[in-house]
């Protein structure tokens, strides 16, 4: 069961939201305000957060930044209609999607279900990740790319899944480095570097224009379905 936190003001809102995502078999806990929905994010540890980005006191996109700070955790951000530069600030920052309002509620729960397929939150035990040409497979640690088996080493295929499991999610060199080299970690950033430019050369079409592994340039690497 994915358990899914929705933090929304309108109780009105919440509640038809709450009671689609459950209708589709979700654990759901609703939070009212921002400093609610931190300490619940903290709490329940879910799988998804839906969050609407107009909220008394601490707003929306405060929270986002600082969900983001603790965990990659998709994010789904419901915005107020007209209101462009919150969405787009809110995208920039890695949001999963946005929804805007007014919305109707199976369109909401159908993103969800979307994300959750992005992410692979829903389905743990298989850690198989469809893209266009990209076929990644966590069981037998293979990539094919157009129907072709691409021989990846540890490394790569470890930078690979660890970006394409968090679509259009930001990850600094660090962070990278942090995560995938863990204990046996022996160099510095530009290690990420070299290993990200192996990896596009086998499976961009164009390593020096990336479809995939995109540079975002000052912070690190996204990976854009
Ligand atoms: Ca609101």
């Amino acid at each position: 069961m994915t358990r899914i936190l929705v933090v929304e003001d309108e109780p009105m809102v919440a509640e038809v939201v709450e009671r689609y995502l459950r209708r589709d078999g979700h654990e759901v806990t609703l939070a009212f305000d921002g400093r609610a929905a931190c300490q619940e994010f903290e709490r329940s540890l879910p799988d998804l957060v839906v969050l609407d980005l107009m909220l008394p006191g601490m707003d929306g996109l405060e929270v986002f930044r600082r969900l983001r700070e603790a965990s990659a955790t998709p994010v789904i951000m419901l915005t107020a209609r007209g209101n462009e530069s919150d969405r787009l600030r809110g995208l920039d920052l890695g949001a999963d999607d946005y929804v805007t309002k007014p919305f109707s509620p199976r369109e909401l729960a159908s993103r969800v279900r979307a994300v959750l397929r992005r992410s692979g939150a829903s389905a743990p035990s298989t850690e198989k990740l469809n893209f266009d040409r990209l076929q990644i497979d966590a069981s037998t640690r293979t990539v094919e790319v157009d129907g072709r088996l691409v021989m990846l080493t540890a490394r790569e295929f470890d930078i690979l899944y660890h970006l394409a499991r968090h679509p259009s999610h930001v990850f600094g060199r660090e962070q990278l480095l942090s995560s995938i080299w863990e204990h046996d970690f022996d160099g510095d950033a530009s290690t990420v570097t070299v290993h990200v430019r192996r990896l596009r050369a086998k499976i961009e079409l164009d390593p020096s224009r990336p479809a995939h592994i995109r540079t975002v340039w000052g912070v690190g690497y996204k990976f854009e379905p």
